[in-house]
């Protein structure tokens, strides 16, 4: 047995599962998950001694690489002065000015400690704002573990089987309301027949948990318009894309402007934290400036907040990081592509930047529906090829890669070997 396997055994008796999050039991994928003892730029680093070229990054906060240096001065400075202390600090303030300065539609911004909470808060002001209760979100799309959004959800509950958790009551549920992702025409009957009722409407404006799924031209955009008429709140969830596809996020990207945005994932550099902002009248309704009630009593923890801040500042202030970030996206979408034609194989690749999904399946992927026609067996076995070969890929089909800036193009160029040998291991052991 391996140290992992061995970690593992122990703590499946201790943890349920043996994991803090589902999808890291490697569940999808078979096998047993590795457990890591550290990491360094782009290389990750198991209990055995052994090193895989990283694609995960944390599922994303580590787009600049593993400990980058900035990041972690950052964090020794601030450990010198507690560790936390439940009031407001300078760093708070720096942290909000220059998110409001990078994500173009937020006017106010309110910290918190994970995405989850992000979302659910968001949620509560946008109810809170409309003095509505319904919400419509997109099959597929995930948006933390919060009750009103474990329907038709993605990511881990996908991966799990459980889109729609037992333990969410029935009345959350028939408050959420879900359309296929792409699908305007199916936004426009929910919302004519809910008239008056929608309190928000949220979307991943790139998906990431469904895999990498792309707004159709004009998506965006006819959402924007029927949030307009409508009078719902649109929250862009992006504490996947934000930071990633632009400075400013896919709002930038896409030039459409939410109403409230979340956050989170690269905006603690590693450390839990999440974030949500957006228009001042809207955000104006958050205790104690109004009557919507969200707390935290570790929100906007210095050291977290320091990290964060040294991560944001050098995104911010290197738009190289950005234009580097696309040609690694390209070249990997060229060099997997060209892997494909050469092993005749019809699949599917979707990228954006640095968002990346190879969709084992012969269908263009732009839903959910699309997104299950995978062939998931022969993901497992191509998974564990490419693990075996150094490559440390998300376990699992419906989840995106992350690339950070860490990858040199040598690097790129033994993860489209890895890839290609993989996908020829995985055909053949069928
Ligand atoms: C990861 C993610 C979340 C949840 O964030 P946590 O920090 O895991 O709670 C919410 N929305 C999207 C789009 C995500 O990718």
């Amino acid at each position: 047995m391996t140290t992992s396997q061995q970690l593992f055994e122990k703590a499946k008796e201790l943890i349920p599962g043996g994991v803090n999050s589902p999808v890291r039991a490697f569940r999808a994928v078979g096998g047993s998950p590795l457990f890591i003892k550290s990491a360094k730029g782009p290389y990750i680093y198991d209990e055995d001694g052994r090193s895989y070229i990283e694609l995960i990054n944390s599922w994303g906060p580590m787009i600049l690489g593993h400990a980058f240096e900035p990041v972690e001065q950052a964090v020794r400075d601030a450990i010198q002065h507690s560790f936390s202390f439940g009031a407001p600090t300078r760093k708070e303030v720096e942290m909000a000015e220059l998110i409001i300065s990078m994500v173009p539609s937020v006017e106010k911004v309110r910290m918190v400690n994970s995405g989850t909470e992000a979302t659910m808060a968001a949620i509560r002001v946008a109810r809170g704002f409309t003095g509505r209760d319904k919400i419509i979100k997109f099959e597929g799309c995930y948006h933390g573990h919060g009750d009103s959004f474990l329907i038709a959800a993605g990511s881990g509950a996908m991966t799990m089987g459980v889109p729609d958790s037992p333990g969410v009551t029935k009345a959350t549920a028939a408050d959420t309301l879900t359309a296929p992702y792409n699908d305007l025409a199916a936004v426009e009957v929910l919302l004519e027949n809910n008239h008056n009722q929608v309190a928000a409407l949220i979307l991943e404006p790139v998906v990431g948990n469904m895999g990498c799924v792309l707004p159709e031209p004009g998506f965006l955009e006819g959402i924007r318009s029927l949030c307009d008429k409508h009078g719902v709140v649109l929250i862009f969830d992006e504490v996947m894309t934000g930071f990633r596809l632009a400075r400013g996020g896919a709002q930038e990207r896409f030039g459409i402007t939410p109403d409230l945005t979340t956050m989170g994932k690269i905006i603690g550099g590693g450390m839990p934290v999440g974030a949500y902002g957006g228009r001042r009248d809207i955000m104006d309704m958050v205790s104690p400036a109004g009557p919507v009630y969200q707390a935290g009593t570790l929100s906007g923890n210095p050291i977290a907040m320091s990290a964060g801040l040294a991560m944001l500042r050098h995104l911010n202030d290197n738009p190289g990081v950005y234009s580097r970030l696309e040609e690694i996206g390209t070249k990997l979408h060229t060099g997997f592509s060209n892997s494909l034609a050469k092993l005749g194989l019809p699949f599917t690749i979707n990228q954006i930047g640095s968002m990346f999904t190879l969709f084992m399946t012969e269908r263009s992927v732009s839903n959910f529906a699309d997104a299950k026609t995978c062939d998931l067996p022969l993901f497992g076995r191509y998974f564990h090829a490419m693990l075996e070969r150094g490559v440390y890929l998300a376990p699992s089909q419906f989840e995106s890669l992350f690339v950070s800036v860490a990858l040199t193009d040598e690097l790129i160029d033994q993860v489209i070997q890895a890839n290609e040998e993989s996908l020829t291991v995985a055909l053949t052991n069928a």
